[in-house]
Order: structure tokens, then sequence, then C-alpha cells
């Protein structure tokens, strides 16, 4: 097996697949990394943002997540106790193709896979990334991974992207996350349902004391219901719930079904389907400028906090931004040994152009989120809700859901991104 890239990846989530895609095209060589045997479930709502899908389309993968998907996303709701406000979703400002879809994190994490692998990406599954070394004289990193079956791998590349996402501790290089367990920590979960009454195109958006959520009808028709539930509230419906042994999703469920009267009902003659998945904490916030040289994309540049459901879109876009930087400079990081300086003036196009695109996003699902956790505050936003529902659409429009970070030339559909050296 060969041992040096281009570049390396680690994590196939959407944004190191799409990653990995996208510079394979452009013609370098890529070790993409994943830990988690695929298909795997995922917690995740599922929602795809229709300004996602041309991307998926250039991608490779339209045909197949069409099939695939739930119904269009044509409406959206909040529901909050035991009340719904409905209102339209704005369509997607390219007009093509308008509405966003859900599709189950297996079946869209396994098509970008696959297809990394089809366009030339070497797939390394399951092996786990442990460490990322930088080189001396900013020549490259050398990345430690082990795989499956307890081999040790080393591999070289001058350019390394983490896409690991931020649930699970990133490889060792010196800087730890810190592992503290805090009270107001959000904690997310995920189950499946089949039955459930849901009225197919709309988009639930729960609000609840400590924890918001959403759901919407997936893949073969089956339900997603995910949401974030504060620690702390967590442990208050464990410690106070007819059953206190309860495992943490039912809980959670006993949760939901007790706050919100929709989701009891949506859920009265429903089957779940598999276990209540966990993950997290979630870790709202920008890391994308990196000290180490490395690039950032996806969850670990910048978690948005889910109840806008643009995680996948950010995912997507960050790498797509990344790659436009990178397309082009392969030769010049072969040749050059100046890697280094490239790699900081590549970080800095790439930062400003992720804070530009996604900053005014992040601050808005805080403040969604935030708003929605606290009845206190939400209460007196439902009387302007009930007479203008709109609001509801325009607060879709204004989270970034109608217009990707990065404009595709019409000639990009099916095709490849360019780019030119820095
Ligand atoms: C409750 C909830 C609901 C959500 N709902 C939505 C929604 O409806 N729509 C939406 O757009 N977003 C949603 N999101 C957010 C979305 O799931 C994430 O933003 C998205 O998965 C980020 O993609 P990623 O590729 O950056 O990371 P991930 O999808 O987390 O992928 C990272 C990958 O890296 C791998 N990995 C990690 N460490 C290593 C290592 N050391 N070595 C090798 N591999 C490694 C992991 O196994 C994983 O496969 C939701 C999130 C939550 C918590």
């Amino acid at each position: 097996m060969e041992t040096s890239y281009d570049a390396i990846v680690v994590g196939a989530g959407p944004a190191g697949s799409s990653a990995a895609i996208l510079l394979a095209r452009a013609g370098w060589s890529v070790a993409l990394i994943e830990a988690s045997p695929f298909p795997r479930r995922k917690v995740c709502g599922e929602c795809i943002a229709a300004s996602n899908l041309p991307l998926l389309e250039t991608l490779g993968i339209g045909p197949a997540l069409r099939q695939r998907a739930g119904p269009e996303l044509r409406r959206v709701a909040l529901w909050c106790g035991e009340e719904s406000i409905t209102a339209a979703l704005p369509a997607s400002a390219d007009g093509y193709p308008p509405w966003g879809l859900a599709l189950g994190r297996e079946h869209l994490d396994l098509l970008l896979l696959e297809q990394a692998r089809a366009t030339g990406a070497t797939v390394l599954q399951p092996c786990t990334v442990a460490a990322i070394h930088g080189e001396t004289h900013g020549a490259g990193y050398a990345v430690a991974a082990a795989t499956g079956g307890g081999a040790r791998l080393l591999l070289r590349a001058p350019v390394v992207i983490r896409a690991h996402g931020s649930w699970q501790p990133p490889p060792v290089d010196g800087t730890a996350l810190s592992r503290e367990r805090r009270p107001a920590d959000l904690l997310g979960f995920k189950a499946t349902f089949r039955n459930a009454a849901l009225e197919c195109g709309l988009l639930p958006v729960l609000a609840l004391p400590g924890g918001y959520g959403g759901m919407v009808v997936a893949s073969d028709g089956l339900a997603t219901l995910a949401c974030c539930i504060r620690r702390d509230r967590l442990a208050a419906c464990r410690r106070d719930g007819a059953r206190p042994a309860a495992r943490a999703g039912e809980a959670v469920e006993a949760l939901l079904r007790r706050e919100c009267g929709l989701v009891r009902e949506a859920l009265a003659g429903a089957a779940r389907v598999g276990p209540w998945l966990a993950a997290g904490p979630i870790r709202p916030g920008v890391r994308v400028a990196s000290r180490d040289g490395t690039f950032l994309v996806g969850n670990a540049a910048g978690e948005v906090h889910p109840i806008i459901g643009e995680g996948i879109s950010m995912a997507l876009q960050s790498a797509w931004l990344l790659c436009e930087e990178l397309a082009g400079s392969a030769d010049a990081f072969r040749r050059d040994e100046r890697g280094e300086i490239w790699r900081r003036q590549i970080q800095q196009r790439y930062a400003s152009r992720w804070r530009s695109h996604f900053s005014r996003r992040m601050r808005l699902a805080a403040c969604f989120a935030h708003t929605a956790m606290r009845p206190g505050v939400a209460a007196p936003l439902l009387p302007l809700l009930r007479v203008v529902p709109a609001l509801l659409g325009i607060a879709a429009r204004a989270s970034g859901k109608t217009r990707a970070a990065v404009t595709l030339p019409a000639a990009a559909l099916p095709g490849v991104i360019q780019g030119s050296p820095p």
C-alpha cells in the first residue's frame, strides 16, 4: 500500500468524503481515513437543504440520492407544547431543485464514501487516526493510524484535512479537547419510527424546556426524530421518571411525548425501528483557523446549533470552499519546499470565506436554540408567530437554507471545480 499522498482526509462524513471526491477529481492522490464501518446510523435530523442538491449532483450522487430520499420538504412548523404554527418553506434561490429532502445518514454517508472511492481516493476503513505530527521544516505531516484489525500505519502528505466531526476525541496533536461535563452540555439523540402520523413534506421544529428537536419523513417512509437535550434536564428526567433506570434515549422519548402534544400524537400508532442513538455533547462554535497548518472542514471547523438543520450544508460547502482554494496547487505542494507558506496563504483565504458565509447563520442558530429552550423567552414570541407565521419561513431563509456558499457555474453540472495556484 502507498504511504505518501498529496492529501490525507481524516473522517468520511459529508465533509471528508466530499473533500476527497473534489481533490481526487482535481488530480490529487488522496487517502480518506474513516474510523467506523459503513453503513452506520448517525445522530442527525437528516434534512438536506435544497441549496446542497446541486453540489451533491455535481459530486455524482444526485440520482441515487433522489431515489432514496423522502418527500420534498415544503413546509415548516413550530411545535411548542400543544401548539403548532405552520408556514411555507422558502424555495431555493437558484430554483433548481427548489426543495430540500431528508435522507438517512446510513445512505448519504455511504453514497459519498463510495463516490470518493470510485473517483480514485484510497479509502482506509475502519481505521482510526491516532495522531497527526507536523514534519520538520513544514514539509508536511505524518499521520499515525490503526486499522480495525490492529495494524499500525504511518502515512505522509503535505496537506491534511481534518473532517473528524466534533463529537469524538480528535486525533492527538498537542491540543487536548476539554472533556469536562457541564450541566448545560447539549446531548444529541435520534430514533427512527415506522407508521408515524407525520405529514409528508412537513418539517416540525420542536421547542421544549431544556431542549429542541425536529421530525421529518426520510428514507423508506420512516420518520426521523432527533433532538438536543441539556445534560441537567436529562438527568432530572431520569431521576423523576416512573422508571428511573430507563436508558437515556427512552427518557428522552418520554420527555418529548410529555412536553410536546404533537409528538405524542405523531407517535401514537408508531413503532420505533432500532434503538435510540446518542452523541455529544455537541460543541457549537467556530474553530476554522487551525494553528498547526492542517485544514478543518465540517463540524471540525465549526459546529452550528442543529436547530436550523444546516450542519450537512456547512460540511459540504466548507469542504467545497477549501477545495476551491487547494485545487490547482498539488504540483506546487509536491515540488515546493515552502509548503508552510502555501498552507498559511490558503488557510487565510479559506478561513475568511468560511467566516463570511457561515458566521451569521451560526449566531442566528444560537439565538433560535437558546430561545427555543427557554419557555420564558419563547412564550412572548408565540402570539407574534400566530399572526405572522411567515416569519418561520423568513427564519429558514436567514439560516442559509436557500443559498449555497459556493456558486456552481452551469458547466459544473456535473463537472469538476476549477482552481488556480495561490
Ligand atoms: C440532534 C442533531 C440533529 C441534526 N440534524 C441535522 C439536520 O437535520 N440537517 C443537517 O444538515 N445537519 C444536522 N445535524 C448536524 C450534522 O449531523 C453535522 O453537522 C454533520 O454530520 C457534520 O458532518 P461532518 O462531516 O463534519 O462530521 P461527521 O458527520 O461527524 O463525520 C465525522 C466522521 O469522522 C470519523 N472520525 C472521527 N474521528 C476519527 C478519527 N480519529 N479517525 C478516523 N475517522 C474519524 C467519524 O467516525 C465520522 O464518520 C444534526 C446534529 C444533531 C446533533
